[in-house]
């Protein structure tokens, strides 16, 4: 499930009953729109790419230089 603090704006997935933000600890939060969960999504898909963007461009891994 995805949630939604209304707070800081923070997006998050939790299993189970969440009571407050992971982020700043506002209780102010509910479910996610579909909107948000979208873009909650795509946000964890570019982390996945910049790691693994970081990994290629690590130092000593490639003739960069
Ligand atoms: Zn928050």
């Amino acid at each position: 499930m995805i949630y939604h603090c209304n707070a800081c704006k923070f997006n998050f997935s939790r299993y189970g009953e969440v009571t407050a933000c992971p982020d700043c600890g506002s209780q102010n939060i509910r479910y996610a729109s579909a909107a948000e969960r979208t873009e909650f999504l795509m946000y964890q898909d570019m982390i996945d790419q910049e790691l693994a963007q970081q990994e290629r461009m690590r130092p000593g891994s490639s003739g960069a230089a």
